[in-house]
């Protein structure tokens, strides 16, 4: 009877986990450079790096101006593709490159999407964004960006939210980006108390405990003197924070500058193994699209960032026996372009697969996929660089992990 009861529970706590719905809320920091934040007392942001990642070591890879920064931070791709390459927005790409929101929405059309900014050009002259409000408050006024998410968190049905302030940047620009400038310490201390307000009207939402959140908080340049848009480390070096269930906790250090497409040194390949600005867009695509058929790296979208979500170690559910999947075989190892996975599933359940890097960064997902017949799986992995992966494939309620590299 123990045992029954046991199972019983299990089963259902499984049951709530899988059907948690998933939502994202993003928050801006315009013009925050990463040694100020450093040296700023910032309670709010602090508990959410206590609990999950963080880098204070993101390299800019582009234009360090807001309009292709936030572009790229929304959509997931550098300026080249955006085409944004200043604050007029002229020349933007939106209909190919469009925000995550839209990616988000095509597929999974009932989602409520809510941006609350303070700048205007992000409001006005962004199209093909997917959001059903686009609510503006003054410019530097962060007491009412903070009114309009408290309203907008008390809507049951917001999956979305995503709630910029320009404090930091407008400060910087009268008196100084600097962090022994005691007035732009002083404003990003002012934020971080209006994030503090708002990750409590997060909490206060009536179905919070029943709700899967991530939290990822981020800035889209930092500055020098009184103005940025150069290649200085001090307006190239900059930082983000995500928080939530999947999230991997860990600070990623001995991050390595992979140069920028403004200065013509840009390495893809460090780019990808790196934490980037592209990142923060995939990571809340694969976060809405997880226990779904939508794919956060559709090859047709073209993206330059991937996800820092961690399904490999939270995502599998509890109780659950890594090695249940057993007799699994892969081949060849190393590989170079179709690993071969060989295991049972004569039962016909639904595979699904990730890959991830040694740092758990998720490089290929995909929900459903076809088996080549009962017991083999083709996976195609050539775009996957020289070097050692994780690949997990979940067979119904089974699961197994396995360690490969590419050559
Ligand atoms: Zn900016």
């Amino acid at each position: 009877m123990k045992t029954a009861i046991f199972f019983l529970t299990l089963f259902t706590s499984l049951t709530v986990l899988a059907s948690q719905p998933r939502k994202v809320l993003i928050i801006g920091m315009d013009g925050v450079r990463t040694d100020a934040l450093q040296q700023a007392n910032t309670p709010n942001i602090d508990a959410l790096i206590s609990s999950g990642f963080y880098t204070y070591e993101s390299w800019h890879e582009g234009i360090t101006v807001s309009g292709p920064s936030w572009s790229t931070i929304m959509c997931g791709v550098e300026y080249p593709k955006h085409g944004v390459t200043s604050n007029s927005y002229s020349g933007s790409n939106y209909n190919q490159y469009p925000y995550f929101t839209r990616h988000a929405k095509d597929c999974l059309p009932n989602l409520y999407e809510v941006q609350i900014v303070q700048w205007a050009p992000m409001s006005d002259n962004v199209y093909n964004d997917g959001w059903d409000q686009k609510i503006k408050v003054c410019d530097g006024c962060g007491a009412n960006s903070v009114s309009a998410a408290q309203t907008q968190l008390a809507n049951p049905n917001l999956d979305v939210l995503f709630v910029y302030f320009d404090e930091c940047d407008l400060t910087g620009h009268s008196t100084g980006f600097n962090p022994a400038n005691p007035a732009y310490i002083t404003a990003i201390q002012t934020v971080d108390g209006h994030i503090g307000n708002i990750i409590t009207a997060l909490h206060n939402r009536p179905n919070y405990a029943n709700e899967d959140w991530v939290i990822l908080i981020t800035t889209d340049h930092g500055g020098i003197g009184t103005g940025h848009g150069g290649n200085t480390n001090s307006e190239r070096k900059i930082w983000w924070v995500g928080s939530g269930n999947n999230v991997i906790a860990k600070q990623l250090t001995n991050v390595q500058d992979p140069g920028s497409y403004a200065i013509g040194n840009h390495n893809a390949t460090l780019a990808l193994s790196n934490p980037s600005q592209a990142d923060i867009a995939v990571t809340a695509l694969d976060h809405l699209f997880r226990g779904t058929n939508c794919n956060p790296v559709n090859p047709s979208w073209n993206l330059d960032g991937t996800s820092w979500l961690d399904s490999l170690h939270s995502e599998q559910p509890a109780g659950l026996d890594e090695t249940a999947l057993s007799d699994v075989k892969i081949f060849p190892n190393p590989a170079t372009d179709i690993l071969t996975l060989w295991f049972d599933n004569s039962q016909q359940e639904n595979v699904s697969y990730s890959v991830y890097d040694m740092n758990g960064r998720t490089l290929l997902h995909e929900q459903e996929v076809s088996m080549m017949n009962a017991h083999k799986l083709n996976l195609d992995v050539q775009s996957l660089r020289k070097g050692n992966y994780l690949v997990k494939v979940q067979v119904g309620a089974r699961c197994i992990v396995q360690r490969f590299s590419m050559e």
